[in-house]
């Protein structure tokens, strides 16, 4: 194979280059050729490790024109050397590309040079909910009200676009420095030719994945978010996902059969339980569109607020 081993990864011919002296930090450098004319050159700094994933190390960048901060994802040619993980990745920056919405991570750019491929995203300061379910164990209810009016805010942007997400997940939820939720990694979204179409690729996180996927006879489509939704409000509201086990298969059985229960030891409002039952309902047809899970009485009784305040990163919101 050759090193240069996609055409569509071919728009600019960056180069990286590691200054050792002084600072010891690394400036990557872009190119950016517009036919014809000379090259123009935008330089980063790249700055604190953010965080590594399936194929990238993701670093703050900061654009040394306008000193902005943005997160960098760095992925290795040298990872992509199987069709189907570039594959992957072309999609993955198509989809991410064509979205615009206050609560997806905002795609800001994406280069290359001769080892890697760079994706520039909106820095999202604040981690993800999975830390934060990490330090906090569970979420009070206003909490994942509103939490879960965001993703389905993003979810109803999604939909119309008719892009499916296919990975709804704590990790996949970012929180910026205000604390808005941002929707990223779109490295198992797809987007549909026609409403009627069904996916067949099996795909998903274990705990998340919705039952049709796993029967694999009809194929699926956007209800797959909606399932993941319902998961995602059980975590929050509970601690763990509802269908966990100390097994995939058995995890799998759990979804399929629809098993799981709320602990006792754990407050909730019939309100809350009765959300998660509406939205996890095997039959994807019978499920509930999101519109009616945002006019259910969990959310709707109450005034949720847009965001919640820096401090619930740690401890809960005072109640008054
Ligand atoms: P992969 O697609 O390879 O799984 P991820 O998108 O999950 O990579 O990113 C890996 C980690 O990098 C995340 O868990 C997170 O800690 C960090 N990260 C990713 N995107 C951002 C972002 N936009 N802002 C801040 N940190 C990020």
């Amino acid at each position: 194979e050759s090193s240069n081993p996609d055409n569509k990864l071919k728009k600019s011919s960056p180069i990286s280059t590691t200054s050792p002296s002084l600072t010891s930090e690394t400036i990557v450098i872009e190119t950016i050729r517009k036919q014809n004319r000379e090259a123009t050159y935008k330089k980063y700094s790249k700055g604190r490790f953010l965080g590594k994933g399936g194929f990238a190390r993701v670093y703050e960048f900061i654009d040394l024109d306008t000193k902005k901060t943005i997160a960098g994802k760095i992925i290795e040619k040298a990872s992509l050397t199987k069709i189907r993980a570039r594959q992957k990745l072309m999609s993955e920056i198509k989809i991410h590309k064509s979205l615009h919405h206050q609560n997806i991570v905002k795609f800001e750019h994406f280069f290359e040079d001769n080892e890697n491929v760079y994706i520039l995203l909106e820095l999202c300061t604040n981690q993800t909910l999975s830390e934060l379910m990490r330090r906090r164990k569970r979420l009070t209810e206003i909490e994942v009200q509103c939490y879960i009016v965001q993703v389905i805010s993003a979810l109803k942007y999604l939909h119309a676009h008719r892009v499916i997400h296919r990975d709804i997940k704590l990790g996949n939820l970012f929180l910026n420095d205000k604390m808005e939720v941002k929707m990223g990694d779109f490295g198992l979204a797809a987007k549909l030719e026609y409403d009627g179409e069904r996916k067949r690729t099996i795909c998903g996180t274990p705990n998340y994945i919705a039952p049709e996927i796993l029967e694999g006879k009809t194929g699926h489509s956007y209800e797959v978010d909606i399932w993941s939704l319902g998961v995602l409000a059980y975590t929050l509201l509970v601690g763990k996902p509802p269908f966990e086990t100390a097994d995939i298969k058995a995890t799998y059985k759990k979804i399929r059969m629809n098993y799981y229960s709320f602990p006792d030891h754990i407050p909730l409002s019939e309100d809350a339980k009765s959300f998660v039952r509406f939205i996890l309902i095997t039959d994807p047809a019978s499920r509930p569109n999101l519109d009616q899970i945002l006019n259910d009485s969990f959310l709707t009784r109450n005034p949720i607020p847009a965001l919640m305040p820096i401090s619930t990163l740690a401890v809960p919101p005072s109640s008054n």
